[in-house]
């Protein structure tokens, strides 16, 4: 068991530390919100004064911060000139392939290891300690990662070299939004048609319709009673999580010169329902804008 700095104790990473802690971990933990530090101590972390107070003496840093910018500057001010030479790296945080490609690489020039290692699932998954890891970086730096990660997750996933983690992950959320607006349309257009719910949900999740958002997160209420559907829509994973993963496509798509038109019109839907007060929802509320039946307060 190591000696860990945890940076970013917010709605996923108080949970992730949490379960650093049960599996044995001395969990060295910073945020710059006072509350989620206290929080963190509660559940058997340390506090630090600072980043830099964190990360000296650590064998490892895990970073669960909001954006790109935050990755960067986190590390290049008070992680690279406080961490000990050879400590392993992982920014789990959801950020653009570029910024993770940029950090890694200075990590590995200085003499670090690091993985990018973005999560799939939401705070509940953190908190339960099931969350999927996709990551990127060295083979030998994921085979250092990989025990630390399984303390906070159920599945970890090895994409490829340095930002592979954060490619798969906006390439999987990007297809997400898709699936869940398809699902929405079609569940919206059976409502119209007389359909039953629930009948259409039986005979789609069983013929060639189905997909995760339609038998796993179903947008609306009563056939999966689990879903946010049946909670009026509290996330989950909130919209404006899910738009700044599309937005993040759609700048991967722009800078790498794919064609995305389907993940282009997911993005402005999800703004335009973001815009229409729904950015605090569950990303599968936005069925009530394509049904007619959303009314902003
Ligand atoms: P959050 O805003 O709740 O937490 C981020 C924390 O980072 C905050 O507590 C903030 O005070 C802290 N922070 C910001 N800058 C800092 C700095 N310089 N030094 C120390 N602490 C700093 O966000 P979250 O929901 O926990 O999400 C974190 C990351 O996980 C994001 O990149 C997000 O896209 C990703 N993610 C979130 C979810 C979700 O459902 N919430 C799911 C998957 C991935």
């Amino acid at each position: 068991m190591a000696v860990i700095a945890f940076i970013g104790l917010g709605n996923m990473g108080s949970g992730m530390a949490a379960n650093l802690v049960k599996a044995g971990h001395e969990v060295h933990a910073f945020d710059l919100s006072a509350s989620a530090l206290a929080h963190a101590v509660e559940n058997g972390a340390k506090a630090a004064k600072s980043t830099a107070d964190a990360v000296s003496g650590a064998a490892a840093v895990v970073t669960m911060l909001p954006a790109g910018k935050h990755v960067r500057a986190v590390y290049e001010n008070d992680v690279f000139p406080n961490a000990a030479p050879g400590t392993l790296f992982l920014d789990c945080s959801t950020i653009d392939v570029d910024s993770a490609r940029f950090v890694g690489k200075a990590a590995v020039e200085k003499g670090f290891r690091f993985v990018d290692a973005p999560v799939s699932g939401g705070v509940a998954a953190a908190a339960a300690g099931t969350l999927t890891f996709m990551v990127g970086g060295a083979e030998a730096d994921f085979a250092v990662a990989e025990p630390i990660l399984q303390a906070m997750g159920k599945a970890i996933l090895h994409a490829g070299e340095t930002g592979s983690g954060q490619a798969a992950k906006i390439c999987n959320n990007m297809l997400l939004g898709i699936t869940m607006i398809g699902t929405c349309e079609a569940f919206a257009l059976a409502e119209k048609l007389g359909l039953d719910q629930q009948k259409f949900f039986d005979i789609s999740s069983k013929a060639s319709g189905q997909s995760w958002s339609m038998t796993s997160y179903c947008p609306v209420a009563g056939p999966v009673p689990t879903t946010p559907a049946n909670k009026d829509y509290k996330p989950g994973f909130a919209t404006a999580m899910m738009l700044k993963d599309l937005k993040l496509a759609q700048d991967a798509a722009q800078a790498s010169g794919a064609s995305t038109p389907l993940g282009a019109q997911a993005e402005a839907l999800y703004a335009m329902f973001g815009n229409l007060g729904g950015q605090d929802l569950d990303f599968s509320a936005i069925y009530k804008m394509l049904n007619g039946s959303w009314k902003a307060d």
